[in-house]
């Protein structure tokens, strides 16, 4: 059934979508600094983008552009009709979550075999690979290329806080959260900068090494408590 000049197999098509509708590890390396973190898959980054506006931090209400994200709107809309027609098309039934859709068109399109598709002489897993793996880095290119994640352990050089009151998505409080917010560039790893969400503070390059230390020692405190409990 595999068509014998495609190097593309039923995983690379898993590793499309896991990348598109999993949590990913990213890895922050910052000298002898080195933390492991979880970013939401691309498509819950993306449907959260819709409502934080990209733009000018202006007063909203002067404004008459609607307080949408609306490259983050389209690219959705786009992907979601095309999943739900190409669903229709294969009279597949599933939920009416996109992820959970393209999960079952690739399980139908492995079942159909890796045949010639009447695409650009590519076969039909190739086709989907691309098809998927080119969403994905629309999505990240509407994201932008800065990839943030909250600094436990560590605190600001300007107002000492360490931690922030955190909210939930009704605006409830939920606990608290770290206060600085590290700004990594997604296609080199590296850190940009580091902002404290208390003061609002732009840490300096002088600053971050004490600032890892800082990280590291309160994350090798955590897990020594971890493995005497
Ligand atoms: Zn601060």
């Amino acid at each position: 059934m595999s068509h014998p000049e495609s190097l593309i197999t039923s995983r690379d098509l898993w590793d499309a979508v896991a990348a598109f509708d999993r949590p990913q590890t990213r890895t922050l390396r910052e000298g002898d600094y080195v933390e492991k973190f979880t970013v939401p898959p691309l498509w819950t980054q993306l449907y959260e983008a819709i409502d934080k506006n990209t733009g000018d931090q202006g007063n909203s209400k002067m404004q008459s552009r609607p307080p949408v994200n609306t490259n983050a709107m389209s690219l959705l809309i786009e992907i979601a009709t095309a999943v739900r027609y190409e669903k229709w098309d294969r009279k597949l039934k599933t939920s009416q979550e996109t992820p959970l859709e393209l999960r079952a068109i690739i399980s139908d399109v492995i079942r159909g075999g890796n045949v010639p598709s009447n695409t650009d002489g590519m076969t039909t897993w190739e086709w989907w690979e691309w098809c998927i793996r080119s969403w994905n880095t629309r999505i990240r290119t509407v994201l932008g290329q800065t990839l943030t994640h909250r600094l436990y352990g560590a605190a600001c050089r300007t107002c000492h806080a360490s931690t922030v009151p955190a909210f939930d998505e009704q605006g409830n409080p939920a606990g608290r959260q770290p206060a600085l917010i590290v700004h990594i560039d997604t296609d080199t790893e590296l850190v940009t900068s580091v902002a404290c969400d208390m003061c609002g503070t732009i840490l300096e390059d002088h600053h971050l090494q004490g600032l890892w230390d800082q990280a590291r020692r309160a994350k090798e405190w955590s897990t020594s408590i971890a493995e005497r409990a």
